[in-house]
C-alpha cells in the first residue's frame, strides 16, 4: 500500500512539473492508455564502440496523453507495476516494435532491438511463449530481439525468475543485466544466471574520465564480464571524452545523448541517414 502511495506521489509530482493543470495518474487512465495506443515505443541507438555501426536499439516506453505532451516511463511504469498492468503494456509496446523493426530493417537498420522487464513479467507463466508467437507471427528471427533487467528488480533470484532468464536465453534471445552496480546483489547474480550482457549504470560513467572510483570499478566490471563472455554496454555516454576513455578500457558497446537521444520510430530513420553519412 505505501508502495503504491509513494508510486502515485511520484506520477503526481512529475505531471505538477510539466503541465498547468496537475492531474494525478490513475490506473485506469494507465489502462485505457494501454489499450488504445498512448503508449508508444520510443527508440535509442546503442552504437558499437569500435566500428561505429548501431549495435541495438533500446525499447523506452513514453506516454502521449491527449493535449500531446509526452510522459516519461519514471512516471507510469511504477503504476503498472503495482497496478498489474506490466504484462499488457510489454505487449503493447512489443506488437508496436515488431511492426517497427520491419520498417527500420526495409530502410537499411538491421539492429536488434532491446525491451525492458519487469519483475512482474519475469514471473508471468507464458512470456516466453507469447513472445515467441508474436515475432513468429511477423516472421522475426529471435536473434532481433533482446530483453534487459534491471539489477534492482531482482533482489532476490527465485527458482522462478531463474527459470525464466533460462528459458529466454534457450529461446535464442540475449539477456542484459541492467543498471549494474546500482543494486545490493549484481554479483551474486551473474554467479547463477545465465546473462550475455552487462549494462554499466550511469552513475559510473558520468565524468568516468576524471574519477578515479568510477574507472576503477567501471575497468574491473569490463574484465569480469569479458571472463564471463558477457559484453559490456556503458549508458548515459554524453561527453566525447568519456566515450574516449570507455572505448580504452575495451567497453564494447556505448548508448547515451552523446549519439543519440530516445526517439519516435519515424526519427530513428532520419537518425540513422544523418549517422552513417
Ligand atoms: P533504463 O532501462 O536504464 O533506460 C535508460 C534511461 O536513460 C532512459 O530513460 C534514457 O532516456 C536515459 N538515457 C539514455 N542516455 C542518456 C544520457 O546520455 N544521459 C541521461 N541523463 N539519460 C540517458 P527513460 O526513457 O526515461 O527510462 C527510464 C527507465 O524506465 C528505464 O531506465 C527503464 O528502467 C524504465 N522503462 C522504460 N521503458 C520501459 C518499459 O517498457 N518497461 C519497463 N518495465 N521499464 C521501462
Ligand atoms: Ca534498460
Ligand atoms: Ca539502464
Ligand atoms: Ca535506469
Amino acid at each position: 500500500k505505501l508502495k503504491r502511495l509513494w508510486a502515485g506521489r511520484l506520477a503526481v509530482a512529475h505531471l505538477t512539473a510539466c503541465t498547468d493543470q496537475p492531474q494525478p495518474i490513475t490506473r485506469s487512465a494507465l489502462a485505457e492508455a494501454i489499450d488504445t495506443g498512448a503508449i508508444q515505443p520510443w527508440y535509442q541507438p546503442i552504437i558499437d564502440a569500435r566500428t561505429h555501426q548501431v549495435a541495438r536499439i533500446e525499447v523506452l516506453a513514453r506516454w502521449q496523453t491527449q493535449s500531446g505532451e509526452w510522459i516519461p516511463p519514471d512516471s507510469f511504469i511504477p503504476i503498472a507495476e503495482y497496478g498489474g498492468l506490466i504484462q499488457p503494456l510489454f505487449h503493447a509496446l512489443l506488437g508496436q516494435a515488431v511492426e517497427d523493426i520491419k520498417r527500420l530493417k526495409a530502410d537499411g537498420l538491421n539492429a536488434p532491438l532491446a525491451l525492458n522487464l519487469s519483475l512482474s513479467n519475469l514471473t508471468q507463466k507464458d512470456l516466453v511463449e507469447t513472445i515467441a508467437i508474436t515475432l513468429a507471427s511477423h516472421d522475426i528471427d529471435s536473434t532481433c530481439l533482446g530483453l534487459e533487467i534491471t539489477e534492482t528488480a531482482i533482489t532476490s533470484l527465485t527458482q522462478d525468475i531463474l527459470s525464466c532468464i533460462s528459458r529466454l536465453r534457450l529461446a535464442g534471445y540475449g539477456v542484459a543485466i541492467d543498471d549494474f552496480g546500482t543494486g545490493q546483489s549484481g554479483l551474486s547474480h551473474l554467479k547463477v544466471a545465465p546473462f550475455t550482457e552487462l549494462k554499466i549504470d550511469r552513475t559510473f560513467i558520468q565524468d568516468i574520465h576524471l574519477n578515479p572510483v568510477s574507472q576503477a570499478i567501471t575497468k574491473a566490471a569490463v574484465v569480469m564480464a569479458h571472463d564471463l563472455g558477457m559484453y559490456v554496454v556503458a549508458e548515459g555516454v554524453e561527453q566525447a571524452a568519456e566515450a574516449q576513455y570507455l572505448r580504452e578500457i575495451e567497453v564494447d558497446e556505448l548508448q547515451g545523448f552523446l549519439f543519440a537521444r530516445p526517439m519516435p520510430g519515424d526519427a530513428v530513420l532520419d537518425w540513422h541517414a544523418a549517422w552513417k553519412t
